[in-house]
């Protein structure tokens, strides 16, 4: 059974200023044990969709009509859009679906253990008494690499170096044997010898416990290393989606092109980098049409900034929408 499918989820703020849209008609699916990235400069879009499946947008978010995430969870498929209540949410939030934030101190309580926040999650989601689980917590503190755990299990999160505190922070996670975890930036915090090591830590777990993973980066170099498949992101729409292999070797979309050919070249140190130009409009000012117009090196007058391409099979599971990409096939 699929774990997770988000069908046309559109999702609008109400703020001050007006009605913006910050998720556009987003689709995508993930099975048991697959490691799916988002990826997309900041204000894509891309937390605000991961945040939905937990319902941790705030309150001025409005959800339009079809927008559909469904939820497998045992051998239920649960509507998470029906999920109104946080007694209705309890299932969902830290027992079936965990999440873990770029910030690890976002996620522990400052003036309670790590292991007594380890120990209250399991009791409010789990049926087993106070001492399994406490073993239980210890032993997931030990399985993410952390040394001398028992003696972290009764300290303060601000006792623990960085990239200690992040291990915590997805030993927490997992205590509760998610299905889905989702994982927003992760590593972005974290010093490169240690993200490749909570990278590695990631993947074993995936395999060990077949859970599927919503791996949150505006980095494609990471989602290059982790995940199955990616879904990149611009202002709240999915503009490119596939097999990583296949979106990274052969990006079709000039906003994907325009991230990769920012990643420094190992092979060519001296090759210049080059960013996308120009900076991610507000979603106040939203560009109609091909919401990329405004960037785009490629960028056809009178009918990008018009019309809204739409998403096109462009190789083994891969879809781009652009008209320039489709004016292409057509042609060959
Ligand atoms: Fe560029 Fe047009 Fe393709 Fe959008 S649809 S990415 S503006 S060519």
């Amino acid at each position: 059974m699929t774990l997770l499918n988000v069908e046309n989820l559109t999702l609008e703020f109400d703020t001050d200023e007006g009605r913006i849209t910050a998720v556009d008609n987003v689709s995508f699916t993930l099975e048991p044990g697959e490691v799916m990235g988002l990826v997309g400069e900041s204000g894509s879009g891309k937390s605000v969709t991961a945040k939905s499946i937990m319902k941790l947008n705030p309150e001025n978010a409005v959800y339009a009509p079809g927008s559909k995430i469904e939820l497998a969870i045992g051998n239920e498929q649960i509507d998470a859009m029906s999920l109104k209540t946080s007694r209705d949410m309890k299932v969902v939030r830290g027992g079936a679906v965990s999440m873990i934030f770029q910030e690890p101190m976002a996620s522990f309580a400052p003036a309670i253990t790590i292991g007594d926040q380890m120990v209250e999650q399991l009791l409010l989601h789990k049926n087993m008494t106070k001492k399994e689980a406490s073993n239980l917590s210890v032993e997931m503190l030990e399985r993410v690499g952390i040394s001398d755990a028992p003696k972290r299990f009764k300290q303060y999160a601000f006792e623990l170096s960085g990239g200690m505190r992040q291990r915590a922070m997805i030993a927490m996670a997992l205590s509760t044997s998610p299905k889905l975890l989702i994982a927003d930036e992760p590593t972005t915090a974290l010093d490169v010898t240690i993200q490749a090591q909570v990278i590695d830590l990631m993947k074993d777990l995936v395999a060990e416990f077949g859970m599927g993973i919503i791996f949150i980066t505006h980095d494609l170099g990471v989602i290059a290393q982790t995940a199955d498949k990616v879904a990149v992101m611009y202002l709240g729409r999915i503009i490119e989606q596939g097999l990583v292999r296949e979106v990274i070797r052969t990006p079709a979309h000039p906003y994907t092109q325009g991230l990769l050919h920012a990643l420094p070249n190992l092979e060519d140190l001296d090759a210049p980098l080059t960013p996308v130009p120009g900076d991610i409009p507000s979603p106040l000012e939203r560009p109609r049409g091909c919401v990329f117009h405004t960037r785009c090196p490629v960028a056809m007058a009178g009918r990008c900034d018009a019309e809204v391409p739409q998403m096109q099979n462009v190789g083994p599971d891969h879809w781009t929408a652009c008209f320039a990409v489709e004016d292409q096939r057509m042609a060959s």
